[in-house]
C-alpha cells in the first residue's frame, strides 16, 4: 500500500505542476494516464462504475467527480484533483485542491481550512480512538471557521478495493463508531463548501455541485494506523 500511495502522490504532484490558466482538465487526465503507463501502475478510477477519466477534476462550485473535458482553466479558479492508482492489487487514493493563478482571499481561506481540517482528522487516526473522533475533529475545525461539511460523500476504508468499510464521514459525534486498530487504512477526505452543505449531481450523472453555487474544496490522504500513530501513505517523496 505504501507503493500505491507513493505512485498516487507522485502523479498527483505532476498534475498540480501543470495546473495553470489555459490547461484543460483533459490535459490533466492525459498526463495522469501517460504517467501511469510509464510507471507501470493502473489508474484506479478509469472505468470505476463507468467513470470515463483517470482523474476526477472538479472546478469551483463542483464538489467531486468532475469529468475531464476540453474546459480550459482560468485564473481565479480552484480545481480539485482526485486521483488513485492500483499497485499489485492495492489502492492509493488522494485529492488536492489547487489555485489557478491568483484567487480571492475567501477561496484561499477555503483551501487552507479544508487542508487543515484534513490534518486535524488525520491526527485522530490513532489506535484506540473511535472512528467518529476523526469525523468530529474535521467538522469542529471547519464549521468553527464558517464553512460547511458535505454530507452525501464520505471517506472510506481502502486496501484491495478502492472503497472498503468503514465509511468515514467528515461530520459526527466524538467517541462513537468502531474502535480504530493498528493496520487499518483509511482514505480521509473532507469536502468543504464555502456556503451551505447541500449538493446535487448534474445531468451527466457524475459531477456533484453545490446547490447554492458556492465554492467547494476537497483534500484527501490515504492514512495507515500504525503503532507509532497515523502514517500518511500518499505524501509525495
Ligand atoms: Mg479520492
Ligand atoms: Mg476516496
Amino acid at each position: 500500500m505504501r507503493r500505491a500511495g507513493q505512485a498516487t502522490a507522485q502523479i498527483l504532484k505532476e498534475m498540480v505542476a501543470i495546473t495553470k490558466p489555459g490547461t484543460t482538465t483533459l490535459d490533466l487526465d492525459k498526463l495522469a494516464e501517460r504517467r501511469c503507463r510509464e510507471l507501470g501502475v493502473k489508474p484506479a478510477f478509469k472505468g470505476y462504475h463507468g467513470f470515463p477519466g483517470c482523474v476526477c477534476v472538479s472546478v469551483n462550485e463542483q464538489v467531486v467527480h468532475g469529468i475531464p473535458s476540453d474546459r480550459p482553466l482560468k485564473a481565479g479558479d480552484i480545481v480539485g484533483l482526485d486521483f488513485g492508482v492500483i499497485v499489485d492489487g492495492y489502492y492509493g487514493d488522494s485529492a488536492v485542491t489547487v489555485p489557478v493563478g491568483a484567487i480571492t482571499p475567501q477561496a484561499t481561506k477555503l483551501l487552507d481550512v479544508t487542508r487543515e481540517g484534513l490534518q486535524h482528522g488525520i491526527q485522530q487516526a490513532v489506535a484506540g480512538n473511535r472512528l467518529f473522533d476523526i469525523s468530529h475533529a474535521i467538522q469542529n475545525y471547519v464549521e468553527g471557521r464558517g464553512f460547511s461539511v458535505v454530507r452525501e460523500f464520505v471517506g472510506h476504508g481502502i486496501g484491495r478495493s478502492l472503497h472498503e468499510e468503514p465509511q468515514v464521514p467528515n461530520y459526527g459525534p466524538k467517541g462513537k463508531g468502531v474502535i480504530l486498530k493498528e493496520g487499518m487504512v483509511l482514505a480521509i477526505e473532507p469536502m468543504i463548501n464555502a456556503g451551505g452543505h447541500a449538493v446535487r449531481v448534474e445531468s451527466d450523472g457524475w459531477t456533484a455541485v453545490t446547490v447554492d453555487g458556492s465554492l467547494s474544496a476537497h483534500f484527501e490522504h490515504t492514512v495507515a494506523i500504525t503503532k507509532d500513530g497515523p502514517e500518511i501513505l500518499t505524501l509525495a517523496g
